[in-house]
């Protein structure tokens, strides 16, 4: 399933992309067929619930293949898809792609490299990523989002892929010049509006090799990252074994699995964002997360 939260006059609504268009379940809960039951009413409810989309997936899933569905879908276009959803920790990890590290000069790393993005951060596709006044290096980086779905403590790499509910785009956007003078990240990472997810919540159903995705950059067009997650150093299901051995996953949480080569400090000359740039993330069978880049 394709899950997003579409906005609405009412708030964020819970959602699903069809063939079709657009699905907004509260909207079509009149329909005939559906059996009565209480579905939440957000993605953000069913994502950060222990468990919560893997008990409606039959459900979800069943309304979906309802060939009546189509008549109540509506199109893409006239959506606005908001944020899937607010993670809890969005753990990300660096130097985590064979190309990104030998463009920057790196050894490769012999266990994961862990940072921090501030959940305050995040935005969803189409809102802008805006330029703070104090930084002129800000960067754009291509990430697999991993949402885990089922709360898990120490899981061996053969049961890793077990508590992940889906997969999301990320953009890792990153003020270089605040890493460089401040020695860690987690500041140049988490300025507001460098978390970009988005659009939607693809299913682990839906993707049954998370490292074997074409992953793209573009800015204004002009394609600068272009790799796949089978150049990932640390595969998911390894991140999931590392990260969850000192550190409680909780449904809702999100990995950011690492950026490939062609970040714009790499680029000759640098292609660092500039206000009226439009950067998009796209990763085949995710998602294609578009926003646009304003001064503050
Ligand atoms: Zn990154």
């Amino acid at each position: 399933m394709i899950l997003l939260s579409a906005v609405t006059s009412e708030g964020p609504r819970l959602a699903a992309k069809i063939a079709s268009g657009i699905v907004i379940f509260s909207q079509a809960k009149a329909h005939s067929s559906w059996e009565e039951r209480t579905l939440p009413l957000t993605l953000q409810a069913a994502v950060t619930e222990d468990g919560g989309v893997e008990r409606l997936r039959a459900y979800l899933k069943a309304v979906l293949d309802d060939p009546q569905i189509g008549r109540l879908a509506i199109p893409e276009d006239e959506v606005r898809v908001g944020k899937p959803f607010l993670p809890g920790n969005v753990f990300c990890i660096g130097s985590n792609y064979r190309d990104h590290v030998q463009e920057g000069g790196g050894t490769l790393p012999e266990r994961p490299i862990l940072f921090a993005k501030w959940t305050s951060a995040i935005i969803g596709p189409g809102d802008p990523i805006v330029l703070p006044s104090d930084t002129s290096e800000v960067d754009y980086e291509a990430e697999l989002g991993v949402v885990i779905g089922r709360r898990c403590r120490s899981v061996s790499m053969a049961e890793a892929l077990d508590y992940v509910v889906g997969y999301t785009c990320m953009n890792d956007v990153s003020a270089r010049d605040f890493q460089r003078s401040d020695v860690q990240w987690a500041r140049g990472k988490s300025q507001d509006t460098f978390g970009p997810m988005g659009p939607y919540l693809v299913t682990r159903d839906e993707v049954p090799d998370p490292q074997a995705l074409p992953i793209r950059c573009s800015v204004n067009g002009r394609i600068l990252q272009n790799s796949n997650t089978q150049l990932m150093i640390f595969p998911v299901r390894e991140l999931i074994a590392f990260i969850s051995r000192g550190i409680t996953l909780h449904a809702g949480d999100v990995i950011s699995t690492g950026t490939p080569h062609g970040v714009g400090f790499a680029q000759k000359p640098p292609a660092f964002l500039r206000p009226g740039d439009e950067v998009v993330v796209e990763i085949d069978g995710v998602g294609r997360l578009s926003n646009p880049v304003k001064a503050m």
